[in-house]
């Protein structure tokens, strides 16, 4: 690929020596932590809610990483934070409460935020004290965020906010969101009008509703707001400037290891089985040498992408690309695995495999939803390429 295309820059790059240094000592720290935790539970991951691992990690200094030290934060690179998210992931630790938070809310605020806003959140995240979460999507809108008709409308206090949002991940646990709302003009002015603010989710006149998916979980949530008041302090950034940060604030949702890596502890169990006399068989054995081809180079794209990240820029395209092709391997694997288990004799097959094998497959559907649509992508791909 040329230098000079979309897509060019993404030159391959490894994790910094000192960065991976810490990685023995994180595994050391799960082993013990995930010790008794079933398969089936940890598959779960970053979706698994649990505020008091959160706080455990924020007394490690393993929340933060990235944020000045000067705001609690670590002061490290984003190969750090790298190293962290891998290893949570692939031990399949609870780390759903702190998740977006971390990743998102965090350096989102000091990017963009005032100084106070800056000293009020980022310190609280760090310890694992306060968890976000993010209010783009509306019924009706979805995809089409620019159209999303939440709307804060200035008064003498700071906005009056009205609307709802829909399928916020853990909003029922949170203590803060990050909504994306119409400021000024209508939904037909699209990008133009519209601001992020954040909402202190223990207002009056919030209404949090879980809804229950089909593996039975209640991870994300409906969110009223009916005459919610707002101080002047809740804007971050510019008002009307709030789709410039939304996009550039999903190239952090894209491109994280979580994108590959949702089937990990299942396919982990799974190796373990195939490794075992009863489970090894040469259709097996192929399986996992695709699946490790593939994952493979979309680790050290998804490392690319970090270093764009930590250099500052934004990489959106390459973001996309990663989560396109991630999020269909994380898909192939639950398929693949179920094709091979059900070709064997039941009796053979661990229970607590097919269990794990269960709850993946009924969250797959959803892998290439969450954080931005597989069409969606395709279509940022194909502008970045100039075909669009
Ligand atoms: C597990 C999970 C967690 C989530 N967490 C959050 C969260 O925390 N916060 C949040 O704000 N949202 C969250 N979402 C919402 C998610 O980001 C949206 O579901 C997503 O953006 C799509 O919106 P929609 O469901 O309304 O579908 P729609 O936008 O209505 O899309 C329906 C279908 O049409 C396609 N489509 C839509 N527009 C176009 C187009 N222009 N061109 C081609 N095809 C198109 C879509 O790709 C899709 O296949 C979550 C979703 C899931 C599944």
């Amino acid at each position: 690929m040329s230098s000079n295309s979309s897509l060019g820059s993404l030159s391959l790059t490894r994790i910094p020596a000192a960065d991976e240094a810490l990685r023995s000592e994180v595994r050391a720290f799960l082993a013990e932590a995930t010790r008794d935790m079933p398969a089936h539970i940890r598959a779960r991951s970053w979706g698994g809610y649990n505020g008091e691992f959160s706080h455990k990690l924020g007394a490690k200094g393993w929340l933060g990483v990235t944020l000045p030290k000067e705001y609690g934060g670590g002061g490290r690179s984003a190969f750090t934070r790298y190293v962290l998210v891998e290893e949570f992931l692939n031990f399949g630790a609870p780390v759903g409460s702190h998740w977006i938070a971390d990743r998102q809310s965090a350096p989102l605020i000091l990017k963009y935020g005032t100084e106070a806003q800056k000293q009020f959140y980022i310190p609280k995240v760090c310890k694992g004290e306060a968890f976000f979460c993010i209010g783009m999507s509306e019924p009706n809108s979805g995809s089409d965020l620019a159209s999303v008709r939440t709307k804060a409308v200035p008064n003498e206090k700071g906005f009056l906010l009205n609307g709802q949002k829909i399928w916020t991940t853990n909003a029922h646990h949170c203590q803060y969101m990050i909504a994306l709302v119409r400021t000024s003009g209508t939904s037909e002015d699209r990008h133009k009008g519209l601001s992020q603010v954040i909402v202190d989710l223990s207002l009056p006149g919030v209404t949090v509703r879980p809804i229950q998916d089909l593996s039975g979980d209640s991870h994300f949530c409906e969110v009223f707001f009916e005459n919610v008041q707002l101080g002047s302090d809740a804007l971050i950034g510019a008002e009307g400037q709030g789709w410039e940060q939304v996009t550039a604030e999903l190239a952090f949702e894209r491109s994280g290891p979580e994108r590959l890596f949702s089937s990990i502890v299942l396919f982990d169990q799974w190796l373990d089985y195939v490794r075992t006399p009863q489970g090894r068989s040469p259709s097996a054995q192929q399986l996992a040498g695709r699946v490790l081809t593939e994952l493979a180079p979309l680790r050290a794209m998804s490392v690319s992408v970090q270093e764009k990240l930590t250099r500052g820029e934004s990489p959106i395209v390459e973001a996309a690309l990663v989560k396109e092709l991630g999020t269909t391997l994380e898909q192939f694997i639950p398929a693949a695995i179920a094709e091979d288990l059900f070709s064997r004799d039941a009796e053979d097959v661990p229970v607590e495999l097919l269990m794990t094998l269960k709850y993946v497959t009924e969250a797959s559907p959803s892998f290439s939803l969450r954080g931005g649509t597989r069409d969606i992508l395709r279509g940022m791909i194909a502008r970045g390429l100039g075909l669009r």
